[in-house]
């Protein structure tokens, strides 16, 4: 089955003609999943291969305006161009699910409400309670009210409030092919990593042994390759053991939002096929990256071997740097800059940065 994460946006702070600012989609069979929306995110999902209306699942790592300021246009322009696809589900299956830190609720309730922006299709918004080690020193100073009250927003359903069990995660779903993890990392606000875990996938039929054992293709084979055992009209037994190759492991997928410091995720994102970190700076800034709470490429790149991940690709580039292949003016540098870095430290070949509109296959093990 295949897995891609498109990178709608790769640059921070604010987007520019030729750059947008976070958005990630992940693509899998059914589900389209977008990972931040920052200001600009729908123009990026127009000129990209993302149908807007297929969009399902929206997560967003954190508060931060680029990273976030995208949501509200985009949800009303899914209103506007798809009522139709998106109005066929219901508040119980939801046609949106949103889940992001506390006070996401409020922020696009408000937003929507004082815009008088009705929305036609069913969402919810699942909110993440922070916990006391992500909240920042002057949290007190700043700390608006987070909890929304009030009536729900035309087609606003009831959402949840997801707390860190005892794992260290935040449960987000599960369904018959992933299970979607949080988890802290530090930043300057309350902000998460995201850890899509594909379940174990069934070993590979041995399309020969079953022929010569007279199984015939169709139904029965997909009942044999889930591991059940089925009698035959002539009364033979067919055990799946003797057909069915070993299961195979699933794709583990981490996507993390701005940090200087994401250690409390090491072990839910320990094995990842794919990391996206954050490399908002280069190694000489070390200084600097830590006081605006974000990582250079040598940070991303410890913390992708930390972790034993096969791969990583950097994103959410100052825009200090130019994307790749934009001629250089005086005095500018390229992204490219940014990935020698990381390569120094995780080794060259699996390493990406990540450019606008970049599709990026998640390989299967052992293909
Ligand atoms: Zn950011
Ligand atoms: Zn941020």
């Amino acid at each position: 089955m295949s897995m891609d994460l498109t990178f709608l946006g790769t640059a921070s702070c604010y987007p520019m003609p030729n750059r947008g600012v976070s958005c990630i989609v992940f693509k899998s069979d059914r589900q389209c999943w977008m990972f931040d929306c920052g200001e600009g995110s729908q123009t990026q999902v127009m000129k990209s291969c993302i149908k807007a209306a297929k969009v399902n699942k929206i997560f967003i790592t954190h508060l931060h305006g680029d990273h976030l300021f995208g949501l509200q246009g985009f949800l009303c322009t899914l209103s506007q161009n798809f009522p139709e696809q998106k109005s066929q589900q219901t508040s119980q299956n939801p046609s949106v699910e949103i889940y992001g830190p506390l006070g996401l609720r409020r922020y696009l309730r408000t937003c929507l409400e004082l815009s008088r922006s009705p929305i036609s299709f069913s969402y919810v918004v699942h909110e993440l309670e922070p916990v006391e080690e992500q909240l920042p020193q002057d949290w007190e100073e700043w700390h608006p009210e987070h909890t929304s009250s009030g009536l729900l927003h035309p087609g606003e359903g009831e959402g949840r409030t997801i707390q860190r069990d005892e794992t260290g995660a935040w449960h987000l779903f599960e369904d018959s092919r992933f299970v979607v993890k949080a988890g802290a990392i530090y930043h300057r606000v309350p902000c998460f990593g995201f850890i899509i875990q594909e379940k174990t996938l069934p070993g590979k039929l041995d399309a020969a042994k079953l022929k010569e054992l007279g199984v015939p293709p169709g139904p029965l084979y997909s009942r044999i390759k889930q591991g059940e055992t089925v009698t035959l009209d002539n009364g033979q037994v067919i055990d799946p053991k003797d057909v069915v190759g070993p299961s195979r492991a699933g794709r583990k997928v981490v996507i993390l939002g701005d940090t200087h410091d994401p250690s409390p995720l090491t072990s839910l994102a320990q094995g990842a096929d794919v990391l996206v970190h954050e490399a908002t700076l280069e190694n000489s800034m070390r200084a600097k990256a830590l006081e605006v709470g974000h990582s250079t490429p040598e940070m991303a790149a410890t913390f992708a071997k930390t972790i034993g991940a096969k791969s990583l690709i950097l994103t959410h580039f100052s825009q200090r740097y130019r994307p790749l292949g934009a001629t250089l003016e005086k005095g500018e540098e390229s992204v490219s800059k940014l990935q020698e870095e990381a390569e120094a430290v995780f080794g060259p070949g699996d390493v990406i940065a990540a450019q606008d509109l970049q599709t990026v296959h998640v390989q299967q093990p052992n293909c």
